[in-house]
C-alpha cells in the first residue's frame, strides 16, 4: 500500500519472537475508544493500547497539561532539588495510594517505565534489608510465567524461560512454581494442586536457600502478559503470611493491574492484601508520557532513609525520575480518573463484561475463559507444533475487521479502556465469536 513505509531501517521491538515483522499494523491516530489506521480505517481498541490507555485516547486535558508544562519548564532534575509539579503529583498520588491510608503505602519513587519500576523495587527491597542489618538478604524470588519487563532485574525474576536462557540473570534469583509443569496454566480451576497452597512453594525456596538470603518475593497479583492468570482464592494472603514469617518483603507488580484495571484502584484493593512495595507505570499517565512509580510502605521508606548509621542506603534514581511533563500528564490523568469515576468503573461493568466474554464458552478451540475486572484471557488449544498460531490468525483477522486484541501464546487477551460502553463490549464479543468460529 502507498502508505506503508519501508521497514528496512526500523528494528521492531520483539522481532526475535514475533511473526509480525512481515506485515506491521500501522496506527496513525487515536481518539476515545478507537485507533485509525494509515488508510483511515477505524479500529476498536480492545487492549487500551498495551493495557495503559485507561481513560481512552486523545484526552485534551492531558495534552494541554503537557504542553503547558513544557512551555513553562521542560525539564528539571529531581536530585537534591525538585519542582512544584513533582511534589504536587507525589502528594496527590500518595493520598490515593494502594490500599488506602491504612496500608501506608504512600512513599513514592518515580521512574520512567514499568521495567524501571521493577528494578527500583528490587533494589529498594535489598537496600531495605541491608538498612535493617540483614545484609545477607540479596536474593529475589519471582514466579514462573510472571512478567516483569525487560530490564536485567525484570528478566531475572520473570518467568519467561527463554529470556533466562539467553541472558545472564541476577545471581541467586529463583522462581515460585505454579505447577509441576510450568508451561501449563496452573490457575485453571479444579485440579488438586491449584489452590491457595500453591503459595507454599515459597517455603520450599526458603528451605532450599535459607530465609537469611532472601530479600523479597515479587508477583503480579494477576499475571497479565503471560495469559491472564488469576490467583486462586487465598493465594496472595498465604504468600503474604509466609513472607512475613520469614522476614521477606512482598512486592506486587501492578504495572497492569494498577489504575482501575480490575475495577478497583489497585489489585491491593481488590484482594485486600497489603504488600511492602507496589510497582506501577502504564495507566499512571494514561500511556501518554512514559512514567512509572513505586509505592513503598512507610516502614521500608523510613528504614532506608535512616540506615544503620544514619546514611541513606540506596543509590538510585533516573534522569527522568519525576519528569515535569510526565508529572503534568499524571496529574491531569488522575483528575480525569476521579471526575469520571474510572478507577471503579470496571466493577460496574464487570457483570456485563463477564457475561459477554463467558458467552464465548463452547466455541471451537476455546479451552478456558478467565475474566477479572475489565480483563479477559481466552485460552485456545495449541495447533500442533505452533504455539500461538491460532490466536495470531484471529488477531490478524480481527485487526482487518477493526478490533485490536492481544495475543500471548495461545491466549487472546482483552483489556479495553475503562471508558468502554456496554454496546462496545457486545461488539467485541460478537466479533471475537465470529472470528474464532471462522
Ligand atoms: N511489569 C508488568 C506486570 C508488565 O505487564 C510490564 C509491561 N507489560 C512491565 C512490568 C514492564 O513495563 P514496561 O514495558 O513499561 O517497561
Amino acid at each position: 500500500k502507498a502508505n506503508t513505509p519501508s521497514l528496512e531501517n526500523y528494528w521492531m521491538p520483539f522481532t526475535a519472537n514475533r511473526q509480525f515483522k512481515a506485515a506491521p499494523r500501522l496506527l496513525a491516530g487515536a481518539e476515545g475508544m478507537y485507533y485509525t489506521d494509515v488508510d483511515g480505517g477505524k479500529v476498536l481498541d480492545g487492549t487500551a493500547g498495551l493495557w495503559c490507555v485507561n481513560a481512552g485516547h486523545g484526552r485534551r486535558r492531558i495534552a494541554e497539561a503537557v504542553e503547558r508544562q513544557l512551555t513553562v519548564m521542560d525539564y528539571a532534575p529531581s536530585f537534591q532539588m525538585g519542582h512544584p509539579v513533582v511534589f504536587d503529583f507525589a502528594e496527590k498520588l500518595a493520598a490515593r495510594a494502594p490500599g488506602g491510608p491504612d496500608a501506608k503505602l504512600d512513599r513514592i519513587f518515580f521512574t520512567g517505565s514499568g521495567s524501571e519500576s521493577v528494578d527500583t523495587a528490587l533494589k529498594i527491597a535489598i537496600a531495605y534489608q541491608r538498612a535493617i542489618g540483614q545484609g545477607t538478604r540479596t536474593r529475589v524470588i519471582g514466579r514462573e510465567r510472571g512478567y516483569h519487563g525487560v530490564g536485567f532485574g525484570g528478566i531475572s525474576v520473570g518467568g519467561l524461560v527463554n529470556n533466562r536462557r539467553v541472558f545472564p540473570t541476577l545471581p541467586g534469583t529463583d522462581h515460585l512454581r505454579h505447577t509441576h509443569d510450568p508451561e501449563r496454566n496452573s490457575f485453571v480451576k479444579g485440579l488438586p494442586a491449584h489452590g491457595a497452597e500453591l503459595a507454599d512453594d515459597l517455603e520450599r525456596l526458603v528451605g532450599l536457600h535459607g530465609a537469611e538470603t532472601i530479600a523479597a518475593v515479587i508477583v503480579e497479583p494477576v499475571a497479565g502478559s503471560t495469559g491472564v492468570l488469576l490467583p486462586p482464592k487465598g493465594y496472595l494472603e498465604r504468600l503474604r503470611a509466609i513472607a512475613d514469617k520469614h522476614g521477606i518483603l512482598l512486592i506486587f507488580d501492578e504495572v497492569i493491574t494498577g489504575f482501575g484495571r480490575l475495577g478497583t484502584p489497585f489489585a491491593v484493593d481488590y484482594f485486600g492484601v497489603v504488600p511492602d512495595l507496589v510497582t506501577t507505570a502504564k495507566g499512571l499517565t494514561n500511556g501518554s508520557i512514559p512514567m512509572g512509580a513505586v509505592f513503598a510502605s512507610r516502614k521500608v521508606h523510613d528504614a532506608l532513609m535512616q540506615g544503620p548509621e544514619g546514611q541513606i542506603e540506596l543509590f538510585h534514581g533516573y534522569t527522568y525520575s519525576g519528569h515535569p511533563a510526565a508529572c503534568a500528564a499524571g496529574l491531569a490523568t488522575l483528575e480525569i480518573y476521579e471526575e469520571e469515576g474510572l478507577l471503579t468503573r470496571g466493577a460496574e461493568l464487570a457483570t456485563h463484561w463477564q457475561d459477554a466474554m463467558h458467552g464465548l464458552k463452547g466455541l471451537p478451540h476455546v479451552i478456558d475463559i478467565r475474566t477479572i475486572g475489565l480483563v479477559v484471557g481466552i485460552e485456545l488449544t495449541s495447533r500442533e507444533g505452533a504455539v500461538g498460531a491460532r490466536a495470531y490468525e484471529i488477531f490478524t483477522d480481527l485487526f482487518k475487521k477493526g478490533l485490536l486484541i492481544r495475543v500471548t501464546g495461545d491466549t487472546i487477551a482483552l483489556s479495553p479502556p475503562l471508558i468502554v460502553e456496554r454496546e462496545q463490549i457486545d461488539t467485541m464479543a460478537s466479533m471475537l465469536s465470529d472470528s474464532i468460529k471462522q
